[in-house]
């Protein structure tokens, strides 16, 4: 059985999507032991796949139990699963992306339509020829995937010629992207990190085709709509770029405590005050207020007149001490590095978030009283020198063995926030006037 905080963690980061064939799965989606509970695997989200009935029954035939031999080993389901919720955190990001001016998606989509998707690009790699099924005997290929923040209904014709009926399928959320060798070349640079895709959506036909459909790609252009300065339209009390901004007091120590997800938008103006700049997004019914304080930007967003997410920003050169739940002591941000968080709970993992401009690397750990658990999120944000006055930090990752080469005791945390626990990476703008 699996916790039902692992659970929600689990299908909230996958996006309900499975992460060997990345069809949306909805309500029959699965969760699989990596290392199998019988040898000892444990009930955490580090041990953790989410699946479809079918890829669950694939890799529950393969483990080293059958005579038939390995299909997936634990290494591999890992990977895949770390990849597919990168992708996914990725494309959820993009639901809030400050600087997203696409139209909204048709409510349906036929087949052959051309369309502009924004998304996030990452890549996967499959058992390929002969077989399509073992990763030592097959050739080894990658796909590129296109995960969108969110479905879409797609409807289409059978490809049996007797059957006259349309096909729909209401979540379609991962595309399949096809490429020319050539497209390949030109775009491997913009993989895992946010695009805008024009092209032509087609049904998956074959087994090897993965996804819930295909895109046939005209352009693919690299869109940083999360890594951006915020320009949405400000509302705010004189904070313009003519107007010199010297704030001098303190951010409250107990702020990330005190501000509980659920409150009201009016409280946190009557206790805050009014906020330095205002953000407002109509279309989602969604606020984000900025606080500039001496030491950092707090910037609150609101989703239906309610506290969503808190994040906390670290001017360069400041500290903050600051008190969470759950901890006796206060911690000091622009002290704290990634290796104190990482000691912080038993499933703490260091995730590495790429983009077009900035890359960041992250640690997502559930904190609270049991039921009523948020997410606590501790970033170290590498950003170029135009992230005006964000705390400085650099790192430098490891590609092939997926982990930082800097030693995380050497990485400072420069921002860190308090979302739900169903949420994932909260989206901020890095730039600090
Ligand atoms: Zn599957």
């Amino acid at each position: 059985m699996w916790p039902a905080d692992v659970k929600e963690q689990a299908l909230s980061a996958c996006g309900r999507c499975c992460c060997i064939c990345h069809r949306f799965c909805g309500t029959n989606i699965e969760l699989h032991h990596i290392e199998p509970e019988a040898d000892g695997g444990a009930s955490t989200l580090e041990n953790c796949i989410p699946l479809c009935f079918d890829c669950h029954a694939d890799v529950g035939h393969y483990n080293d139990r059958h005579p038939k031999g390995t299909k997936y080993r634990p290494g591999e389901l890992r990977q895949h699963r770390d990849r597919s919720f990168l992708a996914v955190a990725g494309a959820e990001r993009l639901r809030h992306a400050p600087q997203d001016q696409t139209p909204a998606l048709p409510d349906e989509i036929y087949d052959g339509q051309s369309l502009q998707f924004k998304g996030y690009l990452s890549s996967q790699t499959f058992a390929g020829a002969p077989n399509y099924e073992d990763f030592r005997t097959d050739r080894l290929e990658t796909y590129w995937l296109l995960t969108l923040p969110q479905p879409f209904r797609f409807t289409y014709r059978s490809a049996e010629p007797t059957q006259a009926e349309s096909i729909v399928k209401p979540d379609v959320r991962v595309l399949h992207l096809i490429l020319t060798p050539d497209q390949y070349a030109t775009h491997r640079g913009k993989l895992n990190g946010d695009v805008y895709v024009t092209g032509k959506v087609w049904p998956c036909i074959t087994g090897h085709h993965r996804g819930d459909a295909l895109l046939e790609v005209d352009d693919l252009q690299g869109a940083d709509l999360y890594f951006a300065p915020p320009p949405i339209t400000d509302t705010a009390s004189g904070d313009s770029d003519d107007v010199l901004i010297v704030p001098t007091k303190k951010t409250p120590r107990n702020l990330i405590k005190f501000l509980d997800l659920e409150t009201p938008k009016a409280k946190i103006l009557e206790t805050l005050g009014t906020p330095d700049r205002v953000q407002h997004v109509p279309t989602m019914n969604y606020d984000r207020v900025f606080y500039r304080y001496k030491d950092t930007q707090v910037e609150i967003g609101f989703e239906n007149e309610t506290v969503a997410e808190v994040i906390v920003l670290l001017v360069d050169g400041e500290t903050w001490r600051f008190d969470i739940e759950t901890r006796d002591q206060p911690m000091t941000l622009g002290q704290l590095t990634l290796a104190d968080v990482l000691t912080l709970g038993p499933d703490a993992r260091l995730d590495y978030s790429p983009g077009n401009h900035a890359s960041q690397l992250l640690v997502g750990l559930p904190f609270g009283p049991s039921g009523g658990w948020d997410m606590h999120w501790f970033g170290a944000l590498r950003a170029p020198s135009k992230a005006g006055r964000l705390q400085h930090v650099d790192f430098a990752w490891d590609y092939v063995a997926g982990k930082p080469k800097t030693s995380p005791s050497d990485i400072l945390v420069n921002w860190i926030a308090k979302t739900r626990l169903s949420a994932s990476v909260p989206p901020f703008g890095w730039h600090i006037k």
